[in-house]
Protein backbone atom coordinates (compact mmCIF):
# COMPACT_ATOMS: atom_id res chain seq x y z
CA UNK A 1 0.00 0.00 0.00
CA UNK A 2 2.54 2.44 0.63
CA UNK A 3 4.63 1.21 -1.81
CA UNK A 4 2.28 3.00 -4.35
CA UNK A 5 1.78 6.63 -5.31
CA UNK A 6 0.61 9.09 -2.71
CA UNK A 7 -0.63 12.25 -3.31
CA UNK A 8 -2.21 15.25 -2.18
CA UNK A 9 -6.02 15.08 -3.38
CA UNK A 10 -7.53 18.22 -1.80
CA UNK A 11 -8.14 20.27 1.35
CA UNK A 12 -11.73 20.36 2.35
CA UNK A 13 -13.64 23.22 3.93
CA UNK A 14 -16.91 21.83 4.14
CA UNK A 15 -19.11 18.41 4.16
CA UNK A 16 -20.39 19.76 0.45
CA UNK A 17 -16.61 19.26 -0.59
CA UNK A 18 -16.02 15.62 0.99
CA UNK A 19 -14.51 12.89 -2.23
CA UNK A 20 -16.70 10.19 -2.66
CA UNK A 21 -16.59 7.45 0.37
CA UNK A 22 -15.52 4.94 -2.76
CA UNK A 23 -12.18 3.71 -0.76
CA UNK A 24 -11.55 3.05 2.66
CA UNK A 25 -10.31 5.54 4.45
CA UNK A 26 -7.92 6.75 7.83
CA UNK A 27 -7.60 9.58 9.64
CA UNK A 28 -5.08 11.52 12.02
CA UNK A 29 -6.11 13.57 14.81
CA UNK A 30 -3.95 15.29 17.54
CA UNK A 31 -2.88 18.40 19.56
CA UNK A 32 -1.05 21.00 17.32
CA UNK A 33 3.04 20.30 17.22
CA UNK A 34 2.67 16.91 17.96
CA UNK A 35 4.03 15.55 15.79
CA UNK A 36 1.22 15.01 12.84
CA UNK A 37 3.01 16.16 9.95
CA UNK A 38 6.23 14.85 10.54
CA UNK A 39 4.65 11.44 11.40
CA UNK A 40 2.41 11.18 7.54
CA UNK A 41 5.23 12.41 6.11
CA UNK A 42 7.68 9.25 7.80
CA UNK A 43 4.86 6.72 6.70
CA UNK A 44 4.03 7.92 3.33
CA UNK A 45 8.11 8.87 2.37
CA UNK A 46 7.59 11.79 1.16
CA UNK A 47 8.94 14.55 2.98
CA UNK A 48 6.60 18.12 3.02
CA UNK A 49 3.32 16.11 1.70
CA UNK A 50 1.65 17.11 4.96
CA UNK A 51 2.96 20.59 6.08
CA UNK A 52 2.41 21.54 9.99
CA UNK A 53 -0.41 24.17 10.52
CA UNK A 54 1.10 26.13 13.32
CA UNK A 55 -1.25 29.64 12.24
CA UNK A 56 -3.99 29.25 14.63
CA UNK A 57 -6.50 31.37 13.06
CA UNK A 58 -5.68 29.52 9.62
CA UNK A 59 -8.33 27.68 7.71
CA UNK A 60 -8.63 24.68 9.21
CA UNK A 61 -8.93 22.26 5.92
CA UNK A 62 -9.22 18.61 6.48
CA UNK A 63 -6.42 17.41 4.05
CA UNK A 64 -7.23 14.68 1.60
CA UNK A 65 -4.30 12.19 0.40
CA UNK A 66 -4.61 9.24 -1.82
CA UNK A 67 -2.95 6.10 -1.50
CA UNK A 68 -1.79 3.89 -3.89
CA UNK A 69 -5.76 4.28 -5.53
CA UNK A 70 -7.15 2.11 -3.05
CA UNK A 71 -7.19 4.45 0.15
CA UNK A 72 -7.49 7.79 1.73
CA UNK A 73 -5.10 9.06 4.09
CA UNK A 74 -7.04 12.19 6.21
CA UNK A 75 -5.42 14.74 7.87
CA UNK A 76 -7.47 16.72 9.90
CA UNK A 77 -6.25 20.29 11.58
CA UNK A 78 -4.35 20.29 15.07
CA UNK A 79 -6.04 21.15 17.88
CA UNK A 80 -5.55 22.99 20.98
CA UNK A 81 -4.24 25.96 20.46
CA UNK A 82 -3.60 28.34 22.76
CA UNK A 83 -4.98 31.44 21.12
CA UNK A 84 -7.44 30.17 18.53
CA UNK A 85 -9.97 32.52 17.68
CA UNK A 86 -13.43 31.01 19.08
CA UNK A 87 -15.06 31.68 15.86
CA UNK A 88 -12.37 29.10 14.13
CA UNK A 89 -12.38 26.78 17.23
CA UNK A 90 -16.63 26.33 16.67
CA UNK A 91 -16.08 26.12 12.93
CA UNK A 92 -13.68 23.12 12.90
CA UNK A 93 -15.57 21.65 15.63
CA UNK A 94 -18.99 21.59 13.57
CA UNK A 95 -17.36 20.06 10.27
CA UNK A 96 -15.39 17.65 12.45
CA UNK A 97 -18.22 16.50 14.23
CA UNK A 98 -20.22 16.18 10.65
CA UNK A 99 -16.75 14.15 9.10
CA UNK A 100 -16.68 12.05 12.01
CA UNK A 101 -20.59 10.97 11.95
CA UNK A 102 -20.74 10.44 8.98
CA UNK A 103 -18.58 8.99 6.56
CA UNK A 104 -19.14 5.31 5.87
CA UNK A 105 -15.84 4.56 4.63
CA UNK A 106 -13.72 5.76 7.74
CA UNK A 107 -12.30 2.78 9.20
CA UNK A 108 -10.48 4.04 11.83
CA UNK A 109 -8.88 6.97 13.30
CA UNK A 110 -5.30 7.46 14.54
CA UNK A 111 -5.22 9.93 17.58
CA UNK A 112 -1.53 11.00 17.91
CA UNK A 113 -0.28 11.29 21.24
CA UNK A 114 3.03 12.80 22.35
CA UNK A 115 4.72 9.75 24.65
CA UNK A 116 6.14 12.79 26.93
CA UNK A 117 2.74 13.79 28.06
CA UNK A 118 0.20 11.35 27.55
CA UNK A 119 -3.01 12.21 26.99
CA UNK A 120 -3.97 15.42 28.13
CA UNK A 121 -8.08 17.05 28.68
CA UNK A 122 -7.66 18.49 25.03
CA UNK A 123 -7.11 15.16 23.56
CA UNK A 124 -10.21 13.68 25.57
CA UNK A 125 -12.48 15.87 24.25
CA UNK A 126 -11.64 13.94 21.02
CA UNK A 127 -11.63 10.67 22.07
CA UNK A 128 -15.40 11.42 23.47
CA UNK A 129 -16.33 12.36 20.03
CA UNK A 130 -15.10 9.56 18.62
CA UNK A 131 -16.88 7.46 21.22
CA UNK A 132 -20.28 9.83 20.19
CA UNK A 133 -19.51 8.95 16.49
CA UNK A 134 -18.60 5.26 16.87
CA UNK A 135 -15.21 5.88 14.94
CA UNK A 136 -12.56 3.25 15.81
CA UNK A 137 -9.69 5.17 17.16
CA UNK A 138 -6.42 3.86 17.93
CA UNK A 139 -3.55 5.80 20.29
CA UNK A 140 -0.43 6.50 18.35
CA UNK A 141 2.59 7.93 20.78
CA UNK A 142 4.84 10.14 18.84
CA UNK A 143 8.24 11.16 19.47
CA UNK A 144 9.14 8.35 21.60
CA UNK A 145 13.18 9.15 21.19
CA UNK A 146 12.16 12.16 23.46
CA UNK A 147 11.29 9.41 26.62
CA UNK A 148 13.57 7.35 28.67
CA UNK A 149 12.79 3.61 28.74
CA UNK A 150 12.37 4.10 32.38
CA UNK A 151 9.51 6.65 31.63
CA UNK A 152 7.82 4.75 29.13
CA UNK A 153 6.18 2.34 31.11
CA UNK A 154 4.72 4.80 33.07
CA UNK A 155 3.00 6.84 29.87
CA UNK A 156 1.75 3.52 28.69
CA UNK A 157 0.34 2.27 31.61
CA UNK A 158 -1.66 6.24 32.29
CA UNK A 159 -2.59 5.78 28.33
CA UNK A 160 -3.84 2.40 28.50
CA UNK A 161 -5.95 3.12 32.14
CA UNK A 162 -7.72 6.41 30.05
CA UNK A 163 -8.34 4.43 26.66
CA UNK A 164 -9.80 1.77 28.64
CA UNK A 165 -12.38 4.52 29.45
CA UNK A 166 -13.47 4.83 26.06
CA UNK A 167 -16.12 2.60 24.04
CA UNK A 168 -13.83 3.12 20.72
CA UNK A 169 -11.02 3.11 21.86
CA UNK A 170 -8.97 -0.27 19.78
CA UNK A 171 -6.47 -1.19 22.60
CA UNK A 172 -3.29 -1.41 21.16
CA UNK A 173 -0.97 1.52 21.18
CA UNK A 174 1.39 2.00 18.71
CA UNK A 175 4.92 3.69 19.79
CA UNK A 176 6.41 6.09 17.15
CA UNK A 177 9.18 8.06 16.57
CA UNK A 178 9.51 9.99 12.94
CA UNK A 179 13.37 10.80 13.64
CA UNK A 180 14.32 7.33 14.25
CA UNK A 181 11.75 5.73 12.33
CA UNK A 182 10.39 3.58 15.03
CA UNK A 183 6.96 1.74 14.75
CA UNK A 184 6.34 3.37 11.52
CA UNK A 185 6.43 -0.06 9.91
CA UNK A 186 4.04 -0.96 12.29
CA UNK A 187 1.45 1.72 11.62
CA UNK A 188 2.13 0.82 7.83
CA UNK A 189 0.89 -2.70 8.49
CA UNK A 190 -2.18 -1.58 10.66
CA UNK A 191 -3.17 0.65 8.20
CA UNK A 192 -2.69 -1.88 5.21
CA UNK A 193 -4.46 -4.94 7.45
CA UNK A 194 -7.74 -2.68 7.54
CA UNK A 195 -10.89 -4.33 5.63
P1 LIG B 1 2.23 18.92 13.79
O1 LIG B 1 1.88 20.32 14.17
O2 LIG B 1 1.50 17.93 14.63
O3 LIG B 1 2.11 18.64 12.33
O4 LIG B 1 3.77 18.72 14.23
P2 LIG B 1 5.09 18.62 13.34
O5 LIG B 1 5.10 17.37 12.54
O6 LIG B 1 5.30 19.88 12.62
O7 LIG B 1 6.20 18.42 14.49
C1 LIG B 1 6.37 19.36 15.51
C2 LIG B 1 7.82 19.36 15.97
O8 LIG B 1 8.16 18.10 16.54
C3 LIG B 1 8.80 19.57 14.83
O9 LIG B 1 9.85 20.40 15.30
C4 LIG B 1 9.31 18.18 14.52
O10 LIG B 1 10.61 18.16 14.00
C5 LIG B 1 9.28 17.52 15.89
N1 LIG B 1 9.08 16.06 15.78
C6 LIG B 1 8.11 15.43 15.09
N2 LIG B 1 8.22 14.09 15.21
C7 LIG B 1 9.30 13.86 15.99
C8 LIG B 1 9.93 12.66 16.48
O11 LIG B 1 9.53 11.52 16.24
N3 LIG B 1 11.02 12.83 17.30
C9 LIG B 1 11.49 14.06 17.62
N4 LIG B 1 12.54 14.11 18.43
N5 LIG B 1 10.93 15.20 17.18
C10 LIG B 1 9.84 15.11 16.36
Amino acid sequence: LFAGETDFLKGVVAMNGLPPDDRLEVCFAGRSNVGKSTLINALTGRKGLARASNTPGRTQEINFFTLAQSHYLVDLPGYGYANAPLAVVEKWQRLLKQYLSGRANLRRAFVLIDARHGIKSVDEEILKLLDTSAVTFQCVLTKADKVKAAERGKILDQVRAKLAKHPAAFPEIIQTSSEKGDGIATLRAVIAGLV
